[in-house]
């Protein structure tokens, strides 16, 4: 997994300062959680990350090179939505393997990798269907299936797990934790949910007010002397 470096960063939508004077490593490989509650900011540093929006200043690097010189085909980061942002028109097999067709893999290829990701998610059966014909907690695990179709170096996960029930969200975390270790792709995960941060992360980075308040392990973070 790749790297990602954040220094001095300020994001504001007019006169309102919704990132400040965010220092944030990430190490290649590791899964860091992003936690706090609604209105942190939590969203907009992962788009940051994602180069979906700009810093007023401040750099977001990634492997060492600044994020908004590399153009958005070339960056080799799978994304999930808060909202999924699914293709409404497309089945769920062509939601999955948009990103594999945008770089071109064999028809045979792509078809193999949607059934791989369809058994992930727990979803054989779908592939056919349209986004519409599926449940909320349905689509967003097509939509995490489609940001780990092509087995990204970074994954950008935006409270993806957020309207699955108990079970389904257990099963999911330890999935996600698997892909995780078997790819050794960088996660940046977001949620509100503490002890969902505690189970999944390496590291979890508090957020508060638009700051990164701690940064640790879960152990350092919560554990009671
Ligand atoms: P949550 O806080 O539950 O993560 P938000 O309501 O903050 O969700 O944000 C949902 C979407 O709306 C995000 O894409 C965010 O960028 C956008 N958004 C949030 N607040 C505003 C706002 N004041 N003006 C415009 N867009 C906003
Ligand atoms: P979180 O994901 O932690 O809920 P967000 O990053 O969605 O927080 O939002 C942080 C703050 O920025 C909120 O106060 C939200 O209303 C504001 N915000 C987010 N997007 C926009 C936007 N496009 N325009 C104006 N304000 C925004």
């Amino acid at each position: 997994g790749a790297s990602i470096d954040l220094d001095g960063v300020h994001l504001s939508y007019g006169d309102t300062a919704v990132l400040r004077d965010i220092d944030l490593r990430i190490k290649g490989g590791e899964f860091m959680t992003l936690l706090g509650p609604s209105g942190s900011g939590k969203s907009t540093l992962l788009n940051l990350m994602g180069g979906f929006a700009r810093a007023n200043a401040g750099e977001v690097r990634v492997n060492g090179a600044q994020i908004d010189h590399l153009p958005p085909n070339r960056r080799d980061m799978g994304m999930v939505y808060q909202n999924y942002a699914l293709f409404p028109h497309m089945t769920i097999a062509d939601n999955i393997a948009y990103p594999l067709k945008r770089r071109k893999m064999s028809k045979s290829d792509r078809a193999a990798l949607v059934r791989a990701a369809l058994a992930m998610v727990d979803l054989h059966g779908f592939a056919d269907r349209r986004p519409s014909q599926l449940s909320g907690g349905q689509q967003q695990r097509v939509a995490v299936a489609r940001a780990i179709v092509f087995r990204p170096q970074i994954l950008l996960m935006d409270e993806p797990l957020g309207a699955l029930d108990k079970r389904l969200r257990d099963e999911m975390q330890s999935e996600l934790r698997q892909l995780h270790e078997e790819v050794g792709s960088t996660v940046v995960f977001v949620t509100h949910d503490q002890e969902e941060a505690m189970v999944m992360s390496d590291r979890i980075a508090v957020m508060n007010g638009g700051r990164v308040e701690q940064v640790g392990t879960p152990h350092e973070l919560y554990s009671r002397p």
